[in-house]
């Protein structure tokens, strides 16, 4: 076994990141952006090509512009101003369009893009950077520290384990993260019952559905469904049957029939992915222990209906980086640390929960009267400019930004 060279001495004054996904890659570029020298740790070899966050909110675009990675996802994603909430047999509920919000941001859109072509952005963005190590094929498994700094244990692609040293560690090792687990942070929260699946699809849905924008939230109670019209392909996101298993759902026969049903065509072709995930509502009790500091999923997951998750992976990313910074430069005492924890569980506690456990019951609420009610209010929110405005800039995550941000 050939030790990475990498280890304990001489590093002694860098930040360690566990974890290559958005949130780690993120920190690890903000670091470096200020000098800082940094060692990030990914689990495997090659960075993931999941097909999972699509949706770009406004700050988030404002953010990566800053981090010189933005045209990666505009040159690879679909600029989308209005999105809807539909019922599956009524139609269109409610339009919203972030044009509206031109005075508050440079980015009044969403942009729908697979959230690999970020991530391949940023680690090429970090290969060209200086300071950087980045040690693929490495897993964090154990993290102590002292008054001085951390100490990482990583198991090796070859089987090996090493210790890496650093001032702070930031953990973005995603949900079932190591670094969480081993600190016995609290994850508190639920796991929804019903799964999602979700198929991509090159029909144009809109043959379909002629009226329908480039992101609609499509309730019934029955089987509700999410479109989101990427660069070159339609996602389509069902309610997972309680009646059927994952494999059968992925199958042609399966997923082919749903479409017809769905769309009243058997033109939609499933050409392409197809997966089935569960989904929760959990968040850290804390994202400070001492030195370390846990980010996005490794600190708060959420139901991926509003398309926040990955955003708010970032927005904890940037906040990190930022106090850090300032800790790292002896700007500011290390208890600034405490500050990052309760801005951004703010944000996932009173902001990111919050929507997406309500954007998620509109899709699914079964009793007649409160779908009614609830349809109602959201046709009230979108005719008035002044509502529409406000939910806007909740939904579009700038709000709850800005008041965490704003808390001491
Ligand atoms: C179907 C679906 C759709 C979604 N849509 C959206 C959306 O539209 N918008 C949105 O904002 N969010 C969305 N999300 C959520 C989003 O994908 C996640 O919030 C996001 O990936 C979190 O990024 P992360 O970097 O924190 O974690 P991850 O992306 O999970 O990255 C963690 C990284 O850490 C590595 N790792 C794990 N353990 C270790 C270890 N011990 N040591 C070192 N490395 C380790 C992993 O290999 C991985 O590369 C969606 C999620 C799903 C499932």
């Amino acid at each position: 076994m050939l030790s990475t060279g990498l280890a304990m001495n001489g590093f002694a004054d860098r930040v360690v990141v566990a974890g290559g996904g958005p949130t780690g890659l993120v920190t690890a570029l903000s670091l470096a952006k200020q000098g800082i020298p940094v060692l990030l740790l990914e689990a495997q070899k090659l960075p993931h090509d999941h097909r999972r966050a699509t949706t770009f909110h406004p700050p988030t675009l404002e953010y990566l512009d800053a981090l010189g990675v933005l045209d990666a996802v505009l040159d690879n994603g679909r600029i989308t101003p209005v999105w809807q909430f539909r019922d599956r047999h009524a139609g269109c509920v409610a339009e919203f369009d972030l044009a509206a919000l031109n005075d508050e941001t440079p980015h009044p859109y969403r942009v729908q893009c697979e959230q690999y072509n970020l991530n391949h952005a940023l680690y090429r963005s970090l290969r060209d950077s200086d300071g950087v190590e980045l040690l693929m094929g490495a897993r964090a498994v154990d993290a102590t520290q002292d008054a001085d700094g951390v100490t990482v244990t990583v198991v090796l692609a070859d089987g090996g384990r090493e210790d890496f040293g650093g001032r702070f560690l930031v953990a973005a090792d995603g949900a079932r993260s190591a670094v969480r687990r081993q600190l016995d942070v609290p994850f508190d929260g639920f796991t929804y019952e019903q799964k999602v699946v979700q198929y991509g699809t090159q029909f144009d849905i809109s043959e379909a559905i002629p009226d329908v924008a480039g992101v609609a939230y499509i309730s019934d109670p029955d089987e509700w469904c999410v479109l989101l019209h990427l660069d070159d392909y339609w996602r389509v996101t069902f309610s997972a049957r309680s009646d059927e298993d994952d494999d059968a759902a992925m199958t042609d026969d399966v997923a082919e029939a749903r479409m017809a049903a769905f769309l009243g065509t058997r033109g939609a072709k499933l050409a392409l992915h197809r997966n089935v995930w569960r989904i929760h509502q959990r968040v850290a009790d804390t994202m400070r222990v001492g030195r370390i500091l846990l980010a996005g999923d490794a600190a708060h997951i959420n139901s991926p209906i509003g398309g926040m998750g990955m955003n708010s992976g970032v927005h904890d990313a940037v906040n990190a980086a930022d106090k850090l910074g300032k800790v790292w430069r002896r700007e500011g005492e290390i208890d600034l640390l405490d500050r990052y924890s309760r801005q951004r569980r703010h944000v996932a506690l009173a902001d990111v929960r919050e929507q997406t456990v309500r954007n998620t019951r509109f899709l699914n609420e079964k009793d007649r009267k409160v779908r009614a009610e609830s349809q109602k209010k959201l046709r009230e929110v979108a005719a008035d400019p002044v509502k529409a405005h406000d939910y806007m800039m909740r939904s579009a995550m700038i709000s709850g930004l800005r008041e965490a941000n704003a808390l001491a």
